[in-house]
């Protein structure tokens, strides 16, 4: 969608700092932090809400793209590296969009890990090396 932030991210129109990605989703870093290594994941295609994506497909649906169940699931992924990346239990997340009308989910450590929350690269590069 024109003027839409995400989206230039998505066509790197705006460059970002990628942890993941599938057809579908992208995972990188959130430029306003709120902890080392915070994240937001987005869907590629333009959905005004988390809420607007495709139900996770059941048996007879499957081979729906982009669905809420493939969502959530890369939503785990990046909370399970980020567990191992910064020595944390303490993962939160957020469904949010009232800022930026593209649905996004936020999944970031604790405020107090340690490291240089500044340091984009390499925090990214402390998740995607901590990706199963
Ligand atoms: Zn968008």
């Amino acid at each position: 969608m024109e003027n839409c932030i995400f989206c230039k991210i998505i066509s790197s129109d705006i460059p970002s700092h990628k942890v993941f990605e599938t057809d579908d989703f992208l995972a990188s870093l959130d430029i306003h932090l709120q902890s080392s290594g915070h994240v937001q994941v987005i869907p590629k295609k333009h959905y005004r809400w988390v809420w607007d994506l495709p139900a996770a497909p059941s048996a007879a649906q499957a081979g729906v793209p982009g669905n809420n169940g493939e969502y959530f699931s890369i939503v785990h992924k990046i909370a399970l590296a980020q567990r191992k990346a910064f020595s944390t239990d303490w993962i939160l997340s957020k469904i949010v969009g009232d800022e930026v009308e593209h649905a996004h989910i936020w999944v970031y450590p604790d405020r107090n890990v340690k490291g240089d929350m500044n340091d984009f690269e390499g925090n990214a590069e402390k998740i995607r090396q901590n990706l199963q």
